[in-house]
Parts: C-alpha cells; structure tokens; sequence
C-alpha cells in the first residue's frame, strides 16, 4: 500500500515563549521585577494568540461585518453587525487591558512598551481588531491633552476601562472625498446651535474605519471660518443615541476593501450630528496630530508584528516541507530567503518599539528637548518604513508557501492583504515622508540624529558591530549631504527626494538600534542571532538616497 502524501500546515506555538526578538528586547529594557511582574500578561495572550484566537481567525474567515439599513417597518436603523471574532477580540483586548495598561502607568514611562507588546502579540490573531483600538488608544490621548474637563470625565473612562460592558471604541472621521492627504480641503460645516454650546454637523466622510464606534473625533469647518486646515476644528460627538438610533448620521454603505475585510470601513453622510468643540474654534488640523501619533504608533506595531507572524509560520512550515529529498529547512537557499525576512522583521521591531520608548516618556512627562525632537521625526519615519517592510516581508512570507501561499483557506493571502493597508492609512508614505521633512523644520544638519546614533554606538567594542555601526552613520551622513544639497537647488528637489530620505533615515536608525542590540544580547545572553541580523540587513541595504 502507498502512503498518500500529505502536506502538514504550519502551526503555532505560545506566541511570546516563542518570540525571541520580543522576550530578548524586554530583557534588556525593563528592569528585573517590572520584567516578572509584567510577564504573566505576557504569556496570557501569547498562548491566547498562538491558540484559541488564531484557530478562531482560520475558522471565521468567510464572515465579514454586515450592515442593514433599513428595518422591516421601513425605519432607517443603520446596523452593523460585527463578525464572531471581533466581538471577542474586543472583550478579549479589554480584560487584558490592550489600551487600559498606557492609561494605568503601573510602570512609569514604560507602561507604553508593556501595553505595546501586548497590542504586538494580540493583533495579528484578531483580524485588525487593532484598527478600532489604535483610534480609542488615540482618541484617550488627544482628549487628555486637550484640556476638555467636560469631555475627559466623559469619555476617557469609558476608553481605558477593564470593563467590557463599560467600554467604548472611538473612530476618527478625517478623510473626506476631496482628499485624505490634504484635509485641508474638507467641506463638512459645523454650524452653531443657538445659545447653546452644541453644533451640529454637516457634510460626507469617505473613509470612516470601524464604524461600530461609541463615539468620533472629527474635524468640520466652524460657519465664517476660513478655508485650509487651520479653518477647521475638531469636534467630539457620540454616534447614537441612548435608543441605539444613529445621531443624524446616515452609513451610505460599507467599503468593498482588498484587505482588512473584518474592518467595517463606511462612508457616512453627517445630516446636523450634534457635536462639541474639542479645544478652540480653529486649528483642527494641530489638534488632532496627538491621535495621529498614537495610530501611527500602533500601525508600526502592527507592522512588525504581521511580519512577525508571517515569518514564525514560514519557519515552521520549512522545518515540515519536503522537497527534493529534504526539508526546506535543509536547503540553504530557502533558509537564506527566509532569514532575510527575520532580519527586515527583527530590525524593524526595535525601531517601533524605540518609538513606544519615547512615546512612554513623553506621556510621563519625561523626555528631553533632544528626544522630543528625536520623536516627533521617528514617528512617521517609523511608520512609513516599517509599513513597506511588512508589505515587502508578507509577498515574500506568501511565497515561501509555494502555491498554498496563494490559497485563501490556508489563512496565508490575509497577511499581505492586511499588510498592504499599512502605509496608506495614517499617512501614506510620500505625504509622511514630507512630514518627516517638517519635523526637521529649518535645521541644517541632522546632528541630533547622528548625536543619537553615537550614544547608541559608545559601548560597542567588537570590529565586527563598529563595522555595522559605520554603515548606519554613513547612511545619515549620506542623507544629511544629500538635505543640504537638495535645499540649496529647490523646494521642489528636496520633495521629490523626501521618501529617499526618509526610508534611509528608517533604515539607518533601524540597524543602529539593532546592532546596540545585537551586542548586549551576545554580552548578557551569548546568542548570536541579532548580530546575524544585523548583518544581514546592513546587506540588504541602507542608504537608499
Ligand atoms: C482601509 C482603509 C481605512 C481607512 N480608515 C479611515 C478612517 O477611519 N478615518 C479616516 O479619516 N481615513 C481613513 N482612511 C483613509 C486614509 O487615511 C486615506 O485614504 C489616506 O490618508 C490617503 O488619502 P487619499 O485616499 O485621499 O489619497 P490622496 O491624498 O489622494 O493620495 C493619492 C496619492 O498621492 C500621494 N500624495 C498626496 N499628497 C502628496 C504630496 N503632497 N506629495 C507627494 N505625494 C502626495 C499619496 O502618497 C498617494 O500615493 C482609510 C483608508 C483605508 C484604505
């Protein structure tokens, strides 16, 4: 009798016991005690996702978020009906306080990288469960800052709670048919009520994620205000009323999306939707940049972790594939492809995760003119270098798979799908590029990011990372000719050069983090397997000017 060939799918294990990466980053940055008080939650959702999340992600993959407009009666009720997964997703992220960990700052400044690493290890099982919480995580945030007493008592328990029959997501509702990038240009009106201090709201929102939401953060043009971004302002408002009825608020449809199917993305028309002013009458567009920080965090997370993913189940399916008489594990051509891939994920994780450092800093209040200067750069290089990378990583994650790789039921076309929405929402990466560029402000020189690099570098003492640690410093020196250069032609040299730039700043700044890195874990672990990475993403190229 012949065996029939069977092929094994790849599967998961307790996805933080198994992360390498993850554990060896916290080792180093949280002191002893906060590293086992913190552990525990740790390992909770990396079963969590590796387990029960992730066998219910396979096996809710057809169901997608439903909306019903009408009732039998002929009633506008405007329903939408969430799938299986993201309603435990949802009380899953609560009771494991996915935003609620920031808010509680059980660790200082480094209650941002504990809540960071749970969002890592939870939101690649949850179908972009991370979309509705990233905005909740930022609308926390921009309410806090904003100074809104009224508001804050409102709505921020209601976001950072434990709680899940107390809890409330919050949407952003930026994006208007005129333009995502240029906002400036939107055309919903805000107009005054009488004596009171409420407005109501008119106009269309094009792109409106997870419209589920309790409440949203938008912008709308306040009567008599002038045209541009700084005409605008930005309101608060509760989506429905206490019958579960939309607040004057009609969902045209839902988008038909390449990716992130779960998301229920709408597009909304706003007939008078009662709504509060967040902080002034103007100046929306600055107002709202405290929630784009926060997203813009967690889409780099979530970029490093659907690599991560990705990687974890091409190395398992590697060590199970046969071909030609061995696994591909034994072919050295296959493990090269895919420890390029462990390289682009591993350098990628510490530049994000650099970015929840020195936001955890900045939010404790803790953080100096230089790092502040550091961050608001970092942000969107961050999040524009590792949204490409995930792209690039899962087409590559895809095809390791060979053709199961391209077939929907093994769960695999998801992960590029998904990763493919990474750097157009938040910014896409020219308009986030230009950003970067505006962060820099007049500045000549990149000293403080060369300054950063260099205290990054003191403690290196091994050729083979002082080699690595050259590469990255002329990389930014490259750029920084490149900036003066390009200034003294035109305005439109420097843009035209702006993703170059960034990308190789992201690169630069990623090998640098690696490579400090890599040392200390050879020195406190002796693992070698940073340094490996190390070496292999300076191969892959940095300076892309
Ligand atoms: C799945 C999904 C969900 C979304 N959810 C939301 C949401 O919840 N809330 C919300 O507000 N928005 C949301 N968006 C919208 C998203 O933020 C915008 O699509 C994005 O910001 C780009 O805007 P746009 O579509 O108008 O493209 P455009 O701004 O028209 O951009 C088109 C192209 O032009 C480039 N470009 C634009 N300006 C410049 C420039 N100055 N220099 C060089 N290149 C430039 C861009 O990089 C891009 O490649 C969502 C989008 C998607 C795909």
């Amino acid at each position: 009798m012949t065996v029939p060939f069977e092929q094994a799918p790849p599967t998961l294990g307790n996805q933080y016991e198994d992360d390498r990466v993850l554990r060896s980053y916290l080792a180093r940055v949280c002191p002893a005690e906060m590293l086992r008080e913190i552990e525990p939650s740790l390992f909770e959702m990396g079963r969590l996702a590796g387990g029960e999340l992730y066998q219910l992600q396979l096996a809710d993959r057809l169901n997608e978020p439903r909306l019903t407009q009408w009732d039998a009666w002929g009633n506008r009720v405007d329903r939408i009906e969430l799938t299986p997964m993201w309603r435990l997703a949802e009380r899953i992220a609560v009771e494991h306080g996915v935003i609620a960990t920031a808010y509680e700052r059980k660790h200082g400044a480094l209650s941002r990288v504990h809540q960071s690493a749970l969002a890592y290890l939870f939101t690649p099982s949850t179908d972009i469960y991370s979309c509705p919480l990233a905005m909740t995580d930022g609308a926390a945030r921009t309410l806090l800052v904003s100074g809104n007493q009224e508001l804050i008592e409102r709505a921020v328990p209601h976001l950072i709670t434990r709680e899940p029959s107390e809890f409330w997501t919050a949407g952003q509702w930026m994006t208007e048919i005129t333009g995502g990038s240029d906002v400036g240009l939107s055309e919903t009106i805000a107009k005054a009520g009488a004596g009171s201090r409420e407005f109501r709201l008119y106009g269309r929102k094009w792109f409106t994620s997870a419209i589920s939401s309790q409440i949203a953060l938008t912008l709308a043009r306040p009567e008599g205000n002038p045209p541009g971004g700084r005409g605008l302002a930005l309101f608060y408002l509760e989506t429905r009323d206490e019958q579960g009825r939309p607040r004057n608020i009609e969902i045209n449809r839902l988008k038909d999306k390449l990716g992130t199917r779960k998301v229920p993305t709408a597009e909304l028309t706003l007939n008078g939707t009662p709504a509060q002013l967040v902080r002034g009458t103007t100046d929306g567009v600055r107002n709202i940049a405290p929630l784009l920080n926060i997203t813009r965090l967690w889409n780099g997370i979530s970029a490093v972790s659907l690599m991560r993913r990705g990687v974890a189940l091409a190395f398992d399916y590697a060590r199970k594939r046969v071909a030609f008489g061995s696994t591909l594990a034994e072919k050295a051509l296959h493990m090269d492809t895919l420890l390029g891939l462990r390289a682009e994920a591993e350098a990628a994780f510490h530049l994000a995760f650099y970015v929840a450092e020195l936001t955890g800093r900045s939010e404790a209040g803790e953080i100096d003119e230089d790092d502040a200067w550091l961050l608001r750069l970092l942000t969107p290089v961050m999040k524009l270098t590792t949204a490409k990378q995930a792209v690039s990583v899962a087409s590559e994650v895809l095809e390791s798979f060979g053709g199961a790789g391209y077939v929907e039921d093994t769960g695999l076309p998801v992960l590029l799908r998904d990763s493919q929405v990474l750097p157009i929402w938040e910014g896409t990466t020219n308009v986030l590029a230009l950003d970067g560029l505006r962060a820099l402000g007049e500045a000549e020189s990149l000293e403080p990011l060369r300054s950063f690099a260099t205290r990054l570098f003191e403690t290196l003492h091994n050729p083979q990372f002082i080699d690595l640690s050259q590469i990255a410093l002329a990389a930014i020196e490259r750029a920084e000719s490149w900036l003066k250069e390009a200034r003294a032609r035109s305005r439109s040299h420097v843009e035209a050069g702006a993703r170059r730039f960034a990308l190789t700043l992201g690169r630069a700044i990623e090998l640098a983090l690696l490579v400090r890195h890599a040392q200390w874990s050879q020195e406190h672990e002796q693992d070698q397997q940073s340094t490996a990475s190390a070496q292999r993403f300076a191969r892959a190229g940095v300076d892309l000017i």
